[in-house]
Parts: structure tokens; C-alpha cells; sequence
């Protein structure tokens, strides 16, 4: 069997597409534009590159983008005197700081001040709590992103036994909670896991949120299961010198030959992530203001 490439590029370009059109009729009928502020702290070259993607596709859809870049030497009091003008600011309805900080800056601390409402990257504890008891919450925008594509590819994903590889709070935990809330019955494997190959053998879905290059390969993986790939590796390049090689945590190429259905490296979780940060600004501006929230981009 050779899997369906489940195509992330052109998922998220459609994700995209869809928030752009809630996006010109909120603006149409109630005269409000969505506001995205994205926090940048150093010079961190990976961080800019993202930053200015996040900017592009903000602007591409139609909303407001406000980039605040602080020198990597600012003090917490100046960054969270700005988070605290950001949450009180109308025009802005979705608040992200750029991780990783310098070391004198606390990820948790720092999220713990940003309001709940407008935590679009959606690792608030309050948010985090509301999705684990089930409630409406502001889902993580990569889980939220793999989701979405199983969603689509399953229909329903009631009953469907799930393998998660990976129990971090930013990937691991929040979509064992999402998949659980659509009736997936739900494991969560991690790095003390005993007979782990055996466990994803016998799921319908496994999802690879591991950090460790092409580490679940095709006998890991059970006929016709889909596997959703979130791992991001930069690797030496094999054939050119120098260079280098993005991989995912599933060896592809094996896992090809066993799967139903694959999301490839590059061009599967990634693209989503920043389509569903797109998604959570809307759903935060609509909430904000009492309106209909657009269906399909929630959880
Ligand atoms: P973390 O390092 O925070 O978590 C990794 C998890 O994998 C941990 O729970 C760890 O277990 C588990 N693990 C490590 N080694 C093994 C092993 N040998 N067997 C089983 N489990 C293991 O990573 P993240 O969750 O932040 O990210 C995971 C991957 O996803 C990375 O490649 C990252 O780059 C990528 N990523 C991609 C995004 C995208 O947009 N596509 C967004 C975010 C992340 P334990 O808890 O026991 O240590």
C-alpha cells in the first residue's frame, strides 16, 4: 500500500482563504478588522523569519498586524508593561510572544500575563484547563492544525484509536485533549513508554510530536493507518556538503508503504500552524464582540 499525502500547503491555503473572507465581512457588516500584535524579544534569526511570515499571511488575509520588536537586554517589567498595554488595547485581539526568549525572560510567566482571551497561541493555563475539562477554549494553533486535517480526512474521528508520540504542552498534551473531546480513544506515549512500536502498530492515528529525526518508521506503523507528522528537524543534507535537510520525526519513506494516509516534511503540520493562528485571531475578535463565530475553524 502507498498512503494519500495529506497536503498541508494547500489545506492551510484554504484555511487562509476562508479566514480572508470572514475577515472583508466582519469588516463589510460590523466596520471591526481582527488585530494580531506579535511580540519579538532578540535577534534570534529563526524567530525573525517567523515573525515576518506571521506578518505576511496576518496582512494577506486582511487583518491588522502590530510587530514589537525589544532588545534582547529588556527588562520583565518593560515586557509585561507592554503585554498589559496590548491586552487592554481594543484594536488588538490576539497576543503572541515569540519563543524562545533570552534567559532572564520566563515562557511560562510571560503567557501566564497575556489575557486569556487574546492568548491565540492558546497555552494559557486557563485555556489549557477549559480543553482538558471539555469546554469552549483557544486550542494550540499546531495541534488545532492536525485536527483539522484528520477531521477532514476521517469525517467523524469517533471511536478511532489515537497513538500520540510526544507529551509536551505545547503539541503532545493539547492534542491528546482535542482528540479525546472528538471520542478518540487516546494514548499518550513519551519517552518512558515501554513497547512503543507495539502500541502505534495497533492505532488508526498515529501522530509524531517527538523532536528526533525520522525516529518512527514504516514497521512502527499499522496498515492503512494515517500519521500526522508535527516533528520540524534540520539534519545534514545527504547528498550536498554543507547543506542542510528538513526532516520529520516519521521516516517517511518507510512509513509510505504502510500508512493509509501521511502528512509529508515540509509541507504538512507546518504550513497549518500559522493558518491556525490566522483562524484562533478571528474566532478571538468574534468572541470579543459577541458575534457568530465562522464554523470549521474552531475546535
Ligand atoms: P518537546 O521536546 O517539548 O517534547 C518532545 C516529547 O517527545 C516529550 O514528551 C518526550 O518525552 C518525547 N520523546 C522524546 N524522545 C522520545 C522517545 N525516544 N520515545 C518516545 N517519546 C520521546 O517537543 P515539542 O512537543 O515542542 O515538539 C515536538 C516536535 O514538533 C519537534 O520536532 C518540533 O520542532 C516540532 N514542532 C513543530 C511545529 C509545527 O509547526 N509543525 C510546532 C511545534 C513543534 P518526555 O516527556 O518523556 O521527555
Amino acid at each position: 500500500m502507498t498512503a494519500k499525502i495529506i497536503d498541508g500547503k494547500a489545506f492551510a491555503a484554504n484555511v487562509r482563504a476562508d479566514v480572508a473572507t470572514h475577515v472583508a465581512r466582519l469588516q463589510e457588516e460590523n466596520d471591526i478588522t481582527p488585530g494580531l500584535a506579535v511580540v519579538l524579544v532578540g535577534e534570534d534569526p529563526a524567530s525573525e523569519v517567523y515573525v515576518r511570515n506571521k506578518h505576511k499571511s496576518t496582512i494577506e488575509v486582511g487583518m491588522n498586524s502590530f510587530e514589537h520588536k525589544l532588545p534582547a537586554d529588556v527588562s520583565q517589567e518593560e515586557l509585561y508593561a507592554l503585554i498589559e498595554k496590548l491586552n487592554n488595547d481594543p484594536s488588538v485581539h490576539g497576543i503572541l510572544c515569540q519563543f524562545p526568549v533570552p534567559d532572564h525572560l520566563n515562557e511560562t510567566d510571560i503567557v501566564a500575563r497575556i489575557s486569556p482571551a487574546k492568548d491565540v497561541d492558546g497555552l494559557h493555563v486557563v485555556n489549557a484547563g477549559l480543553l482538558a475539562t471539555g469546554q469552549k477554549t483557544m486550542a494550540s494553533c499546531t495541534p488545532l492544525g492536525c485536527l483539522m486535517m484528520l477531521r477532514d480526512h476521517y469525517g467523524s474521528l469517533s471511536g478511532l484509536n489515537a497513538v500520540v508520540v510526544g507529551r509536551s504542552n505545547l503539541v503532545g498534551k493539547p492534542l491528546a485533549s482535542l482528540l479525546l473531546n472528538d471520542s478518540c480513544t487516546v494514548t499518550i506515549a513519551h519517552s518512558r513508554t515501554k513497547n512503543i512500536e507495539a502500541l502505534c502498530r495497533r492505532a488508526d492515528i498515529v501522530v509524531a510530536a517527538v523532536g528526533r529525526p525520522e525516529m518512527i518508521t514504516g514497521d512502527w506503523i499499522g496498515d492503512g493507518a494515517t500519521v500526522i507528522d508535527v516533528g520540524i528537524n534540520r539534519i545534514p543534507h545527504p547528498e550536498k556538503e554543507g547543506k542542510f535537510k528538513l526532516v520529520g520525526d516519521v521516516h517517511f519513506a518507510s512509513a509510505i508503504e504502510k500508512a493509509g494516509a501521511i502528512t509529508p516534511v515540509p509541507g504538512g503540520v507546518g504550513p497549518m500552524t500559522i493558518a491556525c493562528l490566522l483562524a484562533n485571531t478571528l474566532t478571538a475578535c468574534c468572541r470579543t464582540h459577541g458575534l457568530t463565530e465562522p464554523e470549521g475553524l474552531t475546535a
